[in-house]
C-alpha cells in the first residue's frame, strides 16, 4: 500500500446546529442524543446512492462526512490510502475525526462509511450483482457517529476522543478484501496508547438486539462491561447479556493491533447484503439507545 495524509486545518468552525429538546439536570448525563437527527443522517448518506469505492457517491459523502466533522471537532484529517484489491489498485479514504488532542485518557469510536458493492444475498439472484445502498450495514454507526460528534461539540470532552470512519469494511466477497480501511489505520497507528475503544456496525435494525460479539467479550471483556453497564443506566434494552456471534469485522484489526476495542452489532439482520437495507428497516429509536449508551459510556468514565 501506499500512503498518503491529507490534514485539513481547522479554521473558523461551523455552527454546530442543535436540534434536541431537552436539557439534563447538572445531576443527570449532560450531553444529550438526538435521535431524530441521526436518523435523518442516516437517510442523507443513502441519499447519496451507494457508497462504493471509486464512485462519485463514495467521493461526495466523503466530502460531507469530512465538513460534518470538521464544524464539530477540533481537528480532522484524510487518511487516503491505496489498497491492493484482486491485483489491481483500489484508492480508498479513512476519515478521522479528534477532540480534546492534549487530553491524557484516549477514547476511539469507529464505524464503516462504504458500503457494499454487491448484494450478494439478495434473495433474487438477478439483483446479486447491484450494489446495497447499507442503511443498517455502514449508514447506522456513522450516522451515531456523527450526533455523538455534534454532543462533544457542544460539551467538550475532557479527554482525547477520536471518532475513526473507516473505508473499504465492506468491499470484498472474500474476507482477504474485507476490513481494508481498518486494517490500514492499525497497520499505521502511531497515536497515543487506547484506553478504550467501540465499533459500531448495524445497529440501526428497527428490531434491534444487540449481545456481546464473541472476539469482544475474548479480547475485551472490561470494554463490554463498560458498554452494558452504560446501556442497563440508561434504559438501553436493545443491549442485552449473553453470547453474541463471532463476527469479522473492523474490530479484529484494532484488537489485533493491541487496541482494547469492541463490536457493537447485530448481525441477526434480514436484510444483511442484499437491496432491502434501506432506512425504512431502521429506526431512530435503535439509533437513540446506542448514542445514549456511548455518552453514557463517556460520562461515566469522566469524559
Ligand atoms: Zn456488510
Amino acid at each position: 500500500m501506499t500512503v498518503r495524509e491529507r490534514t485539513l486545518a481547522i479554521a473558523a468552525a461551523l455552527a454546530c446546529v442543535y436540534f434536541g429538546s431537552s436539557v439534563w439536570s447538572a445531576s443527570g448525563p449532560t450531553r444529550v442524543f438526538d435521535s431524530e437527527r441521526a436518523y435523518r443522517d442516516l437517510v442523507r448518506q443513502c441519499d447519496f446512492g451507494p457508497r462504493v469505492p471509486s464512485t462519485p457517491a463514495h467521493a461526495e459523502c466523503a466530502q460531507w462526512l469530512t465538513q460534518t466533522l470538521y464544524s464539530c471537532a477540533d481537528s480532522v484529517s484524510q487518511q487516503a490510502f491505496v489498497a491492493q484489491v484482486a491485483g489491481r489498485e483500489l484508492p480508498l479514504t479513512n476519515i478521522i475525526a479528534t477532540f480534546n488532542p492534549g487530553g491524557e485518557r484516549h477514547v476511539l469510536l469507529c464505524a464503516h462509511w462504504d458500503s457494499r458493492p454487491v448484494a450478494d444475498r439478495d434473495p433474487d439472484p438477478a439483483n446479486r450483482g447491484e450494489p446495497i445502498l447499507g442503511a443498517n450495514d455502514g449508514a447506522s454507526g456513522v450516522a451515531v457517529l456523527l450526533e455523538i460528534a455534534r454532543a462533544l461539540k457542544r460539551e467538550p470532552p475532557k479527554r482525547r476522543v477520536t471518532i475513526v470512519l473507516f473505508d473499504g469494511e465492506d468491499y470484498g466477497l472474500a474476507w482477504q478484501d474485507m476490513c481494508l480501511g481498518s486494517r490500514h489505520f492499525a497497520q499505521e497507528y502511531a497515536g497515543p496508547k487506547v484506553d478504550w475503544a467501540v465499533l459500531l456496525d448495524m445497529v440501526g435494525d428497527r428490531d434491534l438486539r444487540l449481545a456481546p460479539e464473541k472476539a469482544s467479550q475474548q479480547k475485551a471483556p472490561e470494554v463490554v462491561e463498560r458498554i452494558w453497564s452504560a446501556a442497563e443506566s440508561v434504559g438501553a434494552e436493545a443491549f442485552v447479556r449473553g453470547r453474541g456471534p463471532a463476527v469479522y469485522d473492523d474490530h479484529v484489526w484494532l484488537l489485533r493491533r493491541g487496541i482494547p476495542c469492541i463490536d457493537v452489532i447485530d448481525f441477526e439482520y434480514t436484510y444483511w447484503h442484499t437491496l432491502q437495507d434501506t432506512p425504512d428497516k431502521c429506526s431512530p429509536e435503535s439509533l437513540g439507545q446506542v448514542g445514549r449508551t456511548l455518552l453514557a459510556a463517556l460520562e461515566t468514565d469522566g469524559i
